[in-house]
């Protein structure tokens, strides 16, 4: 980045300059941002901080509608409302000549929106304290140059005494660390270019590696092919196969490039890179987001201008309607196995359905890996499901994910590793449910996941790609080796013994957070009623999702019934390819009857910049999408649940598991 400066081997701080609290008490924040207080780490306890910030708070989605880092800072934590207020005004951070924030444990929770670290960053913030960091939070300091630091080693600046960068890397990869010292990961990579830092050497030799392991492997540069091992914490740079940005993040990615490489600038391989119109495209109707219609208009006219300076595959709306949600066209037409997928967007882990890796990066990684072609990884570590036996009717994908982000997502078994799933319960599911698995693995707060191929894997990429080879495509699929080493532990699921489950969005206000492991069963709900109930989404506007919620609405259309009338039912196709499956199988006609709203292709619902999202804080919503953050989706109450489980409650009026019959009309008393 233009503003990045490498940091000096003993960080100081500088005069003149303050320190910024966030504390749990908001008058004192309210006082520190007037000018009115300062204090020191010897005056507060670290419980006295504020925990769990999340990104969003820090840059509400609105405020990412701006994609220069200097005007998405005028509006840093515009999402940390009290009493219904912001308690930063517009520029509050940039003016108060702060240049150090403090907060307490897992800073950077949520959402792995790079703009919260920008927001910090170009409001003059150059370190960051806090107990513990999100791990993509933290790799987004790293690569925006923000140093971090823990409560000790503020202490000891703010005594006046100057700290050895060296600590400020500790903990780190050995090339993260590099990153550290030369100010962030552009100057890094301009070092590295020219030869003015040098990698560390590859030493990993012959081992059994599991899947995640044996793809970047593959994917090291510059080391030989027989030489190719990894194991969990290495450091390496890898080169990458493909990736993808949306409207929402394309902008910044194009402003990034120019600003580092001019205007010319050129990208490695634009034939394995698109971008698509898919997040943004129902903005315009949502009532808030009009006030914004205007920057938004900005991010759809610069991803156009990167589309066509770059050449790369063109996933733009045509008239307003867009091809579909990125992840699901990219495992459709893009995504082959044994990729190794970079995308700027958290659910690109959806396509480890295909046997590859994927993960979501921010727009500073993203823009250097077009650029250059490689990325640097930490090799993470692993955790293995192996499904066994198969789901009852009635119960889901969704309803096996809701069990796994309960039991080993709450326990944080699934944090930063790759989630392998493999095993006979999984070859029993379809394509369409084992992405439903891999899609919510970054609600897990796993690095992703990646499922195990298997003829259906390959008769499925046939049937979409027509003329594939699939031959070829077979022998880029990667398979755990037997004796390949788990750190996050082996686990069996037996699909059997699954119910239907919702995430419940929890009491913020008496500090239960709205999470989507806030697992519970329907049939131990009680009474839940709802006003919407929203199928759509990355997570649920697959085909086999149509097919469930079709099985529902049509059992209840044929008993009569129309949508309950207190709800609104809402339906999204994922892709124009689902929409044209649906129409050509006459689906559609059993919605229309019951009254559903149905949405052509897109998304938007789980950023609160679509149709379907709540308007009061009273509403009740029952969704099929992935993630139910407080206030991600409008102010109401969310709760997550199976495509079966939102249609069934549409047409009861509350939270309601689909029973096969439920709704079959009862027959005619005989006439004596
Ligand atoms: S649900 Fe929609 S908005 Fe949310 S990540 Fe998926 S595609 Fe994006």
């Amino acid at each position: 980045m233009k503003t990045a400066t490498k940091p000096p081997e003993t960080v100081r701080l500088t005069p003149g300059k303050r320190v910024l609290f966030l504390t749990k008490d908001p008058e004192l924040i309210k006082r520190q941002l007037a000018g009115e207080l300062d204090l020191t780490m010897d005056d507060l306890t670290v419980d006295d901080l504020l925990d769990d910030i999340n990104t969003d708070a820090m840059t509400p989605a609105w405020v990412c509608f701006s994609h220069r880092p200097e005007d998405i800072a005028r509006d840093a934590y515009a999402g940390l409302i009290v009493d219904g207020e912001r308690l930063f005004s517009r520029d509050a951070l940039r003016d108060g000549s702060f240049e150090v924030i403090v907060s307490g444990y897992r800073k950077g929770v949520g959402s792995s929106r790079e703009t919260a670290v920008q927001a910090e960053k170009w409001s003059g913030i150059r370190i960051a304290v806090a107990a513990s960091f999100a791990p993509i939070h933290a790799g987004n300091n790293v690569n925006q140059g923000v140093l971090m630091a823990d409560h000790d080693m503020l202490r000891r600046l703010q005594a006046g005494e100057g700290v050895p960068l060296e600590a400020f890397c500790r903990g780190y990869d050995p090339i993260s660390k590099l990153i550290i010292r030369q100010g962030g990961l552009f100057p890094f990579a301009k070092a590295l270019e020219a030869g003015e830092v040098e990698l560390p050497p590859h030493g990993t030799g012959p081992r059994p590696m599991t899947m995640g392991e044996k793809l970047l492997a593959r994917h090291l540069r510059g080391v030989p092919e027989g030489e190719r091992y990894v194991k969990p914490g290495d450091a390496v740079v890898v080169d990458v196969d493909g990736g993808y940005s949306h409207e929402f993040t394309t902008a910044q990615v194009h402003y990034f490039l120019e600003e580092e490489y001019g205007s010319g600038y050129e990208i490695q391989d634009p034939a394995k890179f698109a971008v698509f119109e898919d997040h943004l495209i129902y903005a315009d109707d949502v009532p808030k987001m009009r006030g914004f219609i205007g920057k938004i208009d900005t991010l759809r006219d610069l991803q156009r201008e990167l589309q066509r300076h770059t050449g790369v595959q063109d996933f733009s709306a045509q008239d307003r309607v867009s091809p579909g949600i990125c992840h699901e066209v990219a495992r459709e037409k893009l995504i082959e196995p044994g990729d190794f997928i970079q995308a700027t967007d958290s659910h690109t882990c959806m396509g480890g359905v295909n046997n590859a890796l994927a993960w979501g990066v921010g727009a500073t990684e993203y823009a250097n890996l077009l650029h250059s072609g490689f990325t640097q990884v930490e090799v993470p570590e692993s955790i293995r499901f192996e499904l066994v036996g198969e789901l009852k009717e009635g119960v889901t994908a969704k309803d096996v994910m809701l069990y796994i982000l309960l039991e080993y997502a709450k326990p944080q078994k699934t944090l930063n590793r790759v989630m392998e799933l493999t095993g006979p319960g999984l070859r029993s599911l379809s394509m369409d449910e084992r992405a439903t698995l891999t899609n919510m693995a970054t609600e897990c707060s796993a690095r992703t996941a990646i499922v195990e191929a298997d003829e259906e894997t390959f008769r499925w990429l046939a049937e979409w790609r027509p003329g594939a080879d699939v031959e070829r495509l077979r022998g880029r699929a990667v398979a755990p080796d037997p004796d390949a080493e788990y750190a996050g532990g082996s686990y069996v699921i037996d699909l059997s013994s699954i119910r239907p489950m919702v995430a419940h969005p929890g009491d913020p206000d008496r500090g239960i957070p709205s999470d989507p492991t806030n697992g519970a069963f329907v049939d131990e709900l009680g009474e839940v009623e709802i006003e919407i109930a929203y199928g759509g989404s990355c997570t649920a506007g697959k085909i086999d999702d149509l097919v469930f919620y079709h099985r529902v609405v049509k059992e209840a259309v044929d008993a009569g019934l129309k949508v309950h009338p207190g709800v609104r039912f809402l339906i999204q196709f994922g892709s124009e390819a689902v929409e044209r499956y649906c129409r050509e199988r006459g689906l559609v006609a059993a919605f229309e009857e019951a009254g559903v709203d149905l949405i052509q292709p897109g998304c938007g619902a789980c950023i609160g910049c679509g149709p379907g999202v709540s308007e009061t804080p009273d509403q009740v919503t029952v969704s099929a999408i992935n993630r139910n953050y407080k206030g991600r989706s409008g102010p109401g109450r969310l709760y997550l649940a199976s495509p079966l489980t939102v249609a069934a409650s549409a047409f009861t009026g509350k939270i309601t598991a689909y029973k096969p019959g439920m709704f079959a009309r009862a027959p005619e008393p005989a006439i004596a």
